[in-house]
């Protein structure tokens, strides 16, 4: 079995199973955040992973879920379109 060696910012270093981690990734995103409960103290930790840490744990076996960024809700768009018909330069909505 695998072991991935990681920190508990209560323990320090830890070593862990795939089974003991789980991958949060973003559909458009190569990075994502790694879960993890410490198996000495029980704490669930949460670690930003880049692209190499998340094909690393994927290639170990590490379960991954997709989660997805809150969608664009439809008042958002009239917001903007609202926006947008009332701006004379609508460029500068963009650089805000
Ligand atoms: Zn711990």
């Amino acid at each position: 079995m695998t072991t991935i060696k990681t920190t508990c910012s209560q323990c320090g270093d830890v070593e862990l199973t795939p089974d003991d981690l789980a991958l949060e990734l973003e559909p458009s995103e190569e990075s994502g955040v790694y879960r993890f409960s410490c198996p000495t103290c029980g704490l669930i930790e949460r670690r930003p992973a880049n692209a190499r840490v998340v094909s690393v744990l994927l290639a170990t076996g590490v379960a991954y879920e997709v989660v997805r960024p809150d969608p664009i809700t439809e008042g958002e768009i009239d917001r903007f379109v609202t926006a947008l018909n009332s701006e004379i330069d609508p460029f500068r909505l963009l650089a805000n």
